[in-house]
């Protein structure tokens, strides 16, 4: 009797939940619905037919596991049975299949409703869809993973996939990997003188490329800049490794169409072999970019395999950064001259100041070895001032021992850095005046990839360098991308044809065709000519035949010291 009552009174204290949970339930746009204990549903709120697709009715007796994504079951069973140990209600969030087929993310409430005796008699769940929420956040972690540009994996992801592979190695005792790393060649020349556009279209082009070229169990990565990683996976030795390099090198060397012109690229690739020796993953891309520093310096297009003395060389480049900071406070540089001639008369016309620097312990050191790196540290900026006062006041003090010398003109070599110094014409005027030099004696060297990144802003610069009587020069002419149409907008006083075009010059005259053109074009725009790297008299003649009005080269004069050139002065020397 009394236990009838009970149940009774049980019964409906249910049903007054379950109505007031449906009045509820029919003005909301979330999920709400009571299970029977097994789960199956035995009543689901009207919003069901918005959110699902389904008419509320459609589901009654159906167990929801049927509409769960296959790959979230399990979690979602765990989580349950946690959550019925531990009489908390943990929310999850999971994907649910719609009567369309498609999926939808719900976070879900599960609360038990017990009876008196403590029984579960019924499971309540309150489901929200979250699908916007969830993929925002999935992109968000997908764009932190993930380079925005290419749509590569990036290096944080690239960095965890390698900590895995050394886990694995630490495990198994056959397993081994490899790690590319790749850097276009040249790539900077390309971004300046196509522009950023071409230079990103590039990079997504090299990036499709290599995409195509692993297997899916492997990774490529972008490391940032003009830099990917590849880490190959399972393979048996280093060889396989070599293998990719050199696929990825050939598949390069055909053509690629940028803004309707045909580049080039070849890479430079780093290849270490991933074994017990390491435990981090910085290290084993220390090693991997080492690798391809040296592939690199050996002329680019290659692959190079790391052996532990280019460590040693990636070592020496960190202290020649700090060298070079020191050799800048303690001027421990020194100007050489090269004289520039008239092709005409045999007589100096001028000269081109070329750094040099006097390392302490290494001697005399080319600029080719540490310009890069005064480039990439920001030293070249001050050097290069360093450069102009030295070259000004050492050609006014030959001015003045020697009349035969008076007005010729002094070269001095800018970097592109320098360029985008706001205030490099002030700087330069400064100079001037403190030596009181003759502005107009005064060229400037710039190099055709240095001209074209920001064309508008570039030729306001010069045209400000050249308001001041300052001679503009381009420097390696030939050896750039420059538009023929970007040239003629330039304010140019002189063209210096590159050396590898004086060079090629052979015996009998030929492979001059690109001289002529360049002597041609400099005609038409009113351009003076110098021709650089005459190594030959054979090259001279022809230059003086053509009608190339100035050189410079080994066969004139090697570049030579202060000392050397005030002999040659004090003599009235001429090339004959
Ligand atoms: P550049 O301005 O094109 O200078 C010409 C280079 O060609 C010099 O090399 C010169 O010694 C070399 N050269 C001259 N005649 C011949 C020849 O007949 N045959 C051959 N094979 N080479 C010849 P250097 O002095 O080693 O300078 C290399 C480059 O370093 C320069 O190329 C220039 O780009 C840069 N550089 C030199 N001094 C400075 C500087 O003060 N500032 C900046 N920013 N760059 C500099
Ligand atoms: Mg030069
Ligand atoms: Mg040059």
């Amino acid at each position: 009797q009394a236990a009838l009552r009970e149940r009774k009174q049980a019964e409906a204290a249910l049903r007054e939940s379950e109505e007031r949970y449906r009045l509820l339930a029919e003005n909301m746009s979330d999920l709400v619905c009571i299970h029977n204990p097994e789960g199956q549903y035995l009543y689901i709120s009207p919003s069901c037919q918005f959110l699902l697709g389904y008419d509320h009715k459609e589901l009654i007796g159906e167990n929801p596991y049927t509409f769960f994504h296959p790959e979230d079951c399990d979690r979602i069973l765990q989580t349950s049975h946690l959550a019925a140990l531990s009489g908390q209600p943990i929310p999850m969030t999971y994907r649910m299949r719609k009567k369309s087929g498609d999926y939808i993310w719900l976070e879900t409430l599960t609360t038990p409703i017990l009876d008196d005796t403590g029984q579960v008699i019924r499971l309540q769940t309150t489901s929200r869809d979250v699908t916007d929420r969830v993929r925002v956040a999935q992109q968000l972690r997908y764009d932190a993973l993930h380079d925005s540009l290419t749509g590569l994996p990036n290096r944080h992801l690239l960095i965890g996939r390698i900590e895995l592979a050394l886990e694995r190695l630490k495990r198994y005792q056959d397993f081994r990997f490899a790690i590319l790393f790749l850097d276009l060649d040249r790539f900077k020349v390309i971004n300046d003188s196509l522009g950023h556009l071409a230079g990103d279209q590039l990079l997504i082009t090299v990036a499709n490329l290599l995409q195509k070229l692993i297997r899916s169990v492997d990774i490529v990565a972008r490391f940032g800049g003009d830099e990917f990683v590849i880490l190959l996976e399972e393979i048996d030795n280093i060889n396989e490794a070599v293998h990719v390099a050199k696929r990825i090198i050939n598949e390069l060397q055909s053509s690629l169409i940028l803004n309707q012109q045909e580049v080039f690229v070849t890479p430079s690739i780093g290849i270490v072999y991933g074994s017990d020796g390491y435990s981090e993953a910085i290290d084993l891309l220390r090693d991997a970019d080492a690798a391809m520093y040296r592939a690199k310096a050996k002329g680019g297009e290659r692959y190079e395999i790391f052996d532990p003395s280019m460590y040693l060389q990636a070592l020496k480049r960190l202290n020649l950064e700090n060298d070079l900071r020191q050799a800048l406070e303690r001027e421990d540089f020194v100007l050489y001259y090269q004289p520039i001639i008239s092709v005409e008369t045999g007589k100096i016309t001028g000269m081109e100041a070329l750094i040099r620097w006097q390392h302490p312990q290494n001697g005399l050191i080319p600029p080719s070895d540490f310009i890069p790196v005064a480039e990439e540290t920001g030293l070249i900026v001050p050097m290069g001032m360093w450069v102009l006062k030295t070259a000004c006041s050492q050609i006014k003090t030959w001015y003045q021992h020697f009349p035969n010398t008076q007005n010729l003109k002094i070269s001095v070599n800018l970097s592109a850095r320098q360029l985008r110094e706001p205030t490099l014409v002030e700087q330069i005027n400064q100079v001037l005046t403190e030596i009181d030099f003759p502005a107009h004696c005064l060229t400037l060297e710039l190099t055709e990839s240095m001209l074209l990144d920001d064309i508008e802003n570039i030729i306001t610069l010069l045209s400000s360098i050249r308001s001041h009587s300052i001679q503009l020069s381009i420097d390696d002419f030939g050896t750039g991308y420059s538009s023929l149409s970007y040239l003629q907008r330039l304010p140019l006083n002189t063209l210096k044809i590159d050396q590898s075009f004086v060079n090629c010059i052979g015996e009998q005259g030929e492979n001059s065709e690109i001289i002529d053109i360049i002597m041609t074009l400099a005609t038409k725009l009113k351009l003076e000519v110098i021709a650089e790297g005459i190594e030959t008299r054979t090259q001279f003649e022809y230059l003086k035949n053509i009608g190339c009005p100035f050189a410079q080269g080994y066969l004139i004069a090697r570049p030579l010291t202060v000392d050397a050139l005030t002999t040659l002065f004090q003599e009235n020397w001429q090339y004959q």
